[in-house]
Formats: C-alpha cells, structure tokens, sequence
C-alpha cells in the first residue's frame, strides 16, 4: 500500500458545469471526438469547457504505451478513422476556437506513429477555420523514421508540443518505453526544420525529482531551442498510478517560472494546476500581441 500526502488545500477543483461546459460537451459528442480532459479527468475541465476550450485526442483512446501517471488504456488501438480529420475540423469551426490544441495517444502500431494523420488533421482545420491557431502535442514518434516528424512539420502547427513529462532519472519507473534525449532531439528537430514553429514541452513535478534536476531540464530544453515551458503537479489519476511524492508548494512554483523566464523562455506557465494545454490559446494570443 502507498500512503498518498493529503492534497494542500491550492489543489482545489471546483465541479464542471454550466451553460459554456454543457455546449462544449455536446459538440464534441456529436462529433464522436475524444478528448484528453475528460480521459485523463483534467482537474481543470470545468473552466476551460466553460470557455470553450478543449484538447481534441485524435486517433482513438487506446495507447500501444503504459506511461504509469496516465489515466489513457493501454492496449490494441483501432484501426485508424479517416474521417476523424474532418470531424475535429469541423468541432473547431462550431466551437468557434481561437486557438486549438490536437493531441493523441501513441501509436507505435503505425509505422508513422501516425503522422499523416496529424498532418490531415492540422490542413482540415486551416481549410475551415484559417484564423484558428493550432498547437498540436504529439507522440515521440520514437519507432518511426525521420520523415515522420518531418511530415508532421510541413503541415505548420503554430506551436509544436512535445512533454518530457519528468527528469531522465525517472523515465523508467514513469515514462517506460520512452527515451529522454530522443524526445528532446525531437523538439531541437523541429526548430531545425522550421524555425517559425513554436517549440513547447512541459514537465509534471511531484513525482521524486530535485529541483536542481528541474533545472538542469529547464537549460537541456533551451539547448534544444525550445521556446515555451509547463511545469505542473503530478496528481495520481488511481490508486493503480504512479505515487505523489509530495506536493511542490505555490512558492515554489513561482520560483521555477522565475528561473524559467530568466534562461529565455518566451512563454511559462508554472502553477500547481498548470497542463500543457491550461490557457494555451490566451498564452499564445498574448505573445503574438507583444
Ligand atoms: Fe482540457 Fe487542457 Fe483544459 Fe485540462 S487544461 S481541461 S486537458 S484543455
Ligand atoms: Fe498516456 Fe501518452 Fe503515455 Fe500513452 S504515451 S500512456 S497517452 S502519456
């Protein structure tokens, strides 16, 4: 048995609901989409449906990785949905998005993870919608060839995202099937094939890391150019998931985004509840004004 450390009263998550969450909800379901904030029961559901905001899962909801934090099955994906791509263009157009965030399980049964599809899915949204800013937050592509980043790439997301989730030490026991400096050279890739996307990654906190090591991944992440941060709690989606090592106090959290600022971010977000989707677009919105 693994005694949890009782959540800190800044761990507060009100209930979802409302006349915004409702309209989001049914959007998304008659367009039969899956999203991360409902599969990972995203603490912030309530206030980023209420605005309209929702992270789109493409690809289906059953992942070929077990990453032992997340909430997603593990298993035998389905075949993929051709029509998916239309479908989550056009949820964006109804839903009236400024700025939307695409992500997916992993697909490590394709021989290019999937790829293609992400890139359909980004060219339908512009078609649609093409003063909607896309992020998309991709799968390391680990098992695939170079080209399958690369087509992802020529489809010009606004901002590419790619999580390093925790510190190199604690891949294995987090993160298995995953490799730390592959997923960073897949960001430093990125820039490298063009520099006018936005690079973005974040980690989780709370799981047994240092702060030194945090840091260390701050500085790793800026050598590989990377523009935008994330850092948020860890929280156990079952008692089955990972530990809480503890809880990183608010102080703390507003010390990282200071070190993160000072090594050239151009955009951080380091709050308990921060997800690498949290306020994306208002974040992204914000900058494009500055
Ligand atoms: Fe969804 Fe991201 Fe908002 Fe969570 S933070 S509810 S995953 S959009
Ligand atoms: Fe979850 Fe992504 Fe890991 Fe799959 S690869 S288990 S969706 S975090």
């Amino acid at each position: 048995d693994n005694p949890q450390p009782k959540k800190p009263e800044w761990i507060r998550v009100k209930a979802p609901g409302g006349e915004g969450y409702n309209s989001t909800r049914r959007i998304l379901r008659e367009h039969n989409l899956h999203t991360v904030c409902e599969e990972a029961g995203c603490p912030n559901a309530g206030e980023c449906w209420n605005a309209g905001h929702a992270t789109m899962m493409i690809m289906g909801d059953i992942c070929t990785r077990g990453c032992t934090f997340c909430n997603i099955a593990t298993g035998r994906p389905e075949t993929l949905d051709v029509f998916e791509p239309g479908r989550v263009a056009d949820a964006v157009e109804k839903l009236g998005l400024n700025h939307v965030v695409i992500t997916s399980v992993d697909r490590d049964d394709l021989d290019d993870g999937g790829a293609e599809h992400f890139a359909q899915t980004i060219r339908a949204i512009r078609h649609r919608s093409p003063g909607t800013t896309i992020e998309i937050l991709t799968p390391d592509f680990l098992k695939c060839g170079p080209e399958a980043l690369e087509v992802v790439v020529a489809a010009k997301p606004d901002v590419f995202n790619h999580n390093l989730e925790t510190v190199p030490g604690l891949y294995p026991s987090v993160r298995p099937g995953a490799r730390y400096f592959h997923s960073l050279r897949l960001l430093q890739r990125v820039k490298e094939q063009d520099p006018s996307v936005f690079t973005k990654s974040g980690i989780m906190v709370g799981l047994g890391e240092t702060r030194e090591q945090v840091v260390q991944i701050m500085d790793d992440m800026r050598a590989a150019d990377v523009d935008f941060l994330t850092i948020g709690q860890y929280l156990q989606p079952t008692p089955k998931h990972h530990a809480v090592d503890r809880f990183v106090t608010p102080d703390e959290f507003r010390n990282y985004e200071k070190s993160a600022f000072g090594k050239g971010f151009l955009m951080v977000s380091a709050t308990p509840l921060t997800r690498s989707s949290y306020h994306a677009g208002d974040d992204f919105a914000r900058l494009r004004e500055a």
